[in-house]
């Protein structure tokens, strides 16, 4: 589904993708783990080219995201992105928020849209709070705002780039379960997430980075249990 193959980034002179070779398949759920500056976050971008690379490819079933012929609006649009600032508008409603795109990319009539977009609140368990505006909302719940409104535009894959990480611990939770949800349903998910138990529960497959490389790619019980590279080893050893 998701296929980067040889794929080399630089920003400028850094070489912060060094030859990563990775398939993603229809509603695998892979977690993303590393040190900060492994990497995590540029690979995921790639995907959606909010960052270009300099050499291989990336496909999205079968087509490539940096083709000349791909407008990278409509790529960006069937791909839903849930990174740590939900960036919710804030004077439009939550029910408000998850219409927009559907209405103005895919021109769907309004109730059409209204519709959907009330079923996914009631998805991520918030409905009551259609009519209410984002600044009203605590952090979890206009992150499970934001899941909706990638959800709207039915993306064929998810990226997650620590989607928790600016929550209050408490609220942690309540966004993982919409995640554990939607992997449950067969989405095809690529998480960057620090949360080892919901690597542990949900991933079907845990990828390493350090240093722009991928070194380790194993079920979550193998990498848990028994990282194999020495740099995997000292990771796991870390966060125990
Ligand atoms: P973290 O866990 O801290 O989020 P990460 O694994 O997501 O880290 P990246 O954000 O992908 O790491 O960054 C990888 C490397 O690339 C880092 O060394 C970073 O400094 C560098 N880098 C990231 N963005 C840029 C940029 N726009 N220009 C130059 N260097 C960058
Ligand atoms: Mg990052």
């Amino acid at each position: 589904m998701i296929v980067f193959e040889n794929v080399d980034k630089w920003y400028g002179t850094y070489h912060a993708l060094n030859n990563v070779n990775e398939t993603i398949g229809k509603g695998e759920v892979v977690v993303i783990c590393g040190p900060s500056g492994s990497g995590k976050s540029t690979l995921i971008r790639t995907v959606n080219r909010l960052e270009p690379i300099q050499k291989g490819r990336i496909t999205i079933d079968g087509r490539d995201v940096n083709g000349a012929d791909v407008n990278v609006n409509a790529l960006r649009s069937g791909i839903g992105f849930v990174f740590q600032q939900f960036n919710l508008f804030p004077h439009l409603s939550v029910v408000r928020n998850v219409m927009l795109a559907p209405m103005r990319v895919h021109k769907v009539p309004e109730k059409t849209a209204r519709e959907t977009a009330m079923d996914l609140l009631d998805k991520v368990g918030l409905a009551h709070k259609a009519d209410e505006f984002p600044p009203r909302l605590s952090g979890g719940q206009q992150q499970r705002v934001a899941i909706a409104r990638a959800l709207a535009m039915k993306p064929p894959v998810m990226l997650f780039d620590e989607p928790t990480s600016a929550l209050d611990p408490e609220l942690v939770g309540e966004v993982l379960n919409v995640m554990k949800q939607l992997a449950s349903e067969g989405m095809t998910m690529l998480c960057v997430t620090h949360e080892m138990g919901f690597a542990r529960e949900v991933a079907d497959r845990v990828i390493f980075m350090d240093g722009g490389a991928v070194l380790e790619r194993a079920a979550p019980e193998d990498f848990f249990q028994r990282p194999q590279h020495p740099r995997a080893r000292k990771f796991v050893a870390d966060i125990r």
